[in-house]
């Protein structure tokens, strides 16, 4: 699969939808979920074309990638996150129903966040 600028984030990244932007820097943008899943949810999305975390893993520049992480840590830091604990998901693919195809990280907090991963799927 090839990147498809086209997508959402995308076009939030050249301001063609809006969003509620919490942090900007050359590396990264985030912002809040549209449909937030806990009383903090938040996304995280480097500001270069690549699709997953695997892609951006393997392929974006070193510096890229350090500063994306920094970029999300800058994050839950601003929104003092550390003390009650916070949860960063990336979900990639189809069994993880990854649907926007620009990568991205979850922040989640605000709550109990409950176990892991729904209970009885192993
Ligand atoms: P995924 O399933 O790809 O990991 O998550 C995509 C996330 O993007 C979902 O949580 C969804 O609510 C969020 N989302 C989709 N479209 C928009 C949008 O236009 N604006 C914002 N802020 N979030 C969006």
């Amino acid at each position: 699969m090839s990147y498809d600028s086209s997508n959402i984030f995308a076009r939030i990244l050249r301001g063609e939808i809006p969003c509620n932007k919490i942090y900007e820097d050359e590396f990264a943008l985030a912002f809040h979920d549209i449909a937030p899943q806990a009383p903090v949810h938040v996304l995280v999305i480097p500001k270069g074309e690549y699709l997953s975390f695997d892609d951006f893993s393997s392929q974006a520049p070193a510096d890229a990638v350090a500063g994306f992480y920094r970029a999300a840590q800058k994050v839950v830091a601003q929104l003092g996150l550390q003390a009650g604990g916070y949860r960063i998901l990336a979900n990639t693919g189809a069994d993880a129903h990854q649907e926007v195809m620009h990568y991205h990280l979850h922040i989640f907090a605000g709550c109990d966040l409950g176990s892991m991963v729904r209970r009885g799927l192993v």
